[in-house]
C-alpha cells in the first residue's frame, strides 16, 4: 500500500486527466505527458501503473497538464506529432499533423504507383509531414517541398534529418514563386480556414500559427492560386491533390475544371467528410 503523500501512476494520470476538462482526449493528453516526462513509451507507462511517481516528475507532469489546460496542443509540449507511423518534430509556428492529413498520403501513394508517377512537389509543407512520408514510403520518388514560413524551414530541416530524407530540398518562397520544372504531383495542405474561422480560433487563444489556418474571407485565397498556377508546373499527365474544407470541395471542383483539370475525384477523411480533391491535366 502507497503512503498518503505518495502518488501512483494511475493516481497521476487520474488526477491529470481530470484537470483537462476542454480536451477531447483527456485521459491520452495526461499519458503522452506523463510519458514525456519520465522519457517512457504508452507501453511502458501503461505496464507501471501500480508504481510510485517520483514527486519531482510529478510536479513537472503538473506543470505540463497546467500548460495543456490553457489550450496548448499536447504536439507543443512534448515536441513531436506521430504521423503515417513516424515521429515528426514540431514547435510553435508550425501545423501540428493531423490524421485527417493521412488520406491525402495514401491517395497520392496510390496515384504514384498508379501512373508511375515520379517528381513530387509538396507546396506549404509546415513540418514536412506530407513531403517526407511520401519520400521515406517509395524512396524511387524525387521529391522536393517549400513553405513561405522560416520556422517551417527550421522544423523541416530538423524532421529531414531525424527521419533520414537526406535528398528531399526545401525551398523558403510564396506558393510557386521562383518554383520551376516538370513535376508530376503536386500535394498540398495550404492554409484554408476562412477569416472569421481563424479570428474565432485566435479569440479563444489557438496557439497554432495564423498564417498556415488563414486562407482569406472564403478560405480559398491560396487555392485559388495554386490551381491556377500548377498547370504551368506540372508535366502533362501531372495531378494536383488538394487537402481542404469540405464545404469548399464545390467550388474547388469548378476552379480546376476551369484551370484545365479532369479526372477531378473527391475523397473522404475519418470523419467521412469531403478532405482531398484531385484532378490531373489528361
Ligand atoms: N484542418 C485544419 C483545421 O481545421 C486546417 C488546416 C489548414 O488550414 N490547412 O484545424
Amino acid at each position: 500500500m502507497t503512503a498518503l503523500h505518495e502518488i501512483s501512476i494511475r493516481e497521476a494520470l487520474i488526477r491529470g486527466s481530470r484537470l483537462l476538462t476542454d480536451s477531447e482526449s483527456p485521459w491520452l493528453d495526461a499519458c503522452l505527458l506523463l510519458g514525456k516526462e519520465l522519457g517512457w513509451s504508452r507501453e511502458k507507462l501503461l505496464a507501471s501503473y501500480p508504481d510510485v511517481l517520483d514527486q519531482k516528475v510529478y510536479a513537472d507532469y503538473m506543470e505540463l497538464i497546467e500548460k495543456r489546460s490553457q489550450g496548448y496542443p499536447v504536439a507543443y509540449i512534448t515536441g513531436n506529432k506521430e504521423f503515417f507511423g513516424r515521429d515528426f518534430h514540431v514547435r510553435e509556428g508550425i501545423l501540428c499533423p493531423r490524421p485527417d492529413t493521412e488520406i491525402l498520403i495514401e491517395e497520392a501513394l496510390k496515384h504514384i504507383e498508379k501512373r508511375r508517377y515520379r517528381r513530387v512537389h509538396d507546396l506549404c509543407t509546415g513540418s514536412g509531414c506530407i513531403g517526407l512520408t511520401l519520400a521515406l514510403e517509395n524512396p524511387e520518388l524525387s521529391v522536393s517541398v517549400s513553405d513561405i514560413s522560416p520556422v517551417s524551414r527550421d522544423v523541416f530541416e530538423i524532421n529531414r534529418k531525424n527521419l533520414g530524407a537526406d535528398t528531399v530540398p526545401f525551398t523558403l518562397t510564396s506558393l510557386f514563386e521562383g518554383l520551376s520544372g516538370s513535376l508530376d504531383l503536386i500535394v498540398t495542405n495550404p492554409p484554408y480556414l476562412t477569416t472569421s474561422e481563424t479570428e474565432e480560433r485566435m479569440d479563444s487563444s489557438w496557439k497554432e500559427p495564423e498564417l498556415a489556418l488563414d486562407g482569406g474571407n472564403d478560405g480559398l485565397d491560396l487555392i485559388r492560386t495554386i490551381i491556377r498556377e500548377a498547370p504551368a508546373l506540372l508535366t502533362i499527365e501531372g495531378m494536383l491533390m488538394i487537402e481542404a474544407d469540405p464545404r469548399q470541395m464545390e467550388a474547388m471542383a469548378s476552379l480546376m475544371e476551369a484551370a484545365g483539370f479532369c479526372r477531378i475525384e473527391r475523397v473522404r477523411d475519418l470523419a467521412g467528410d469531403e478532405r482531398v480533391i484531385l484532378g490531373s491535366l489528361s
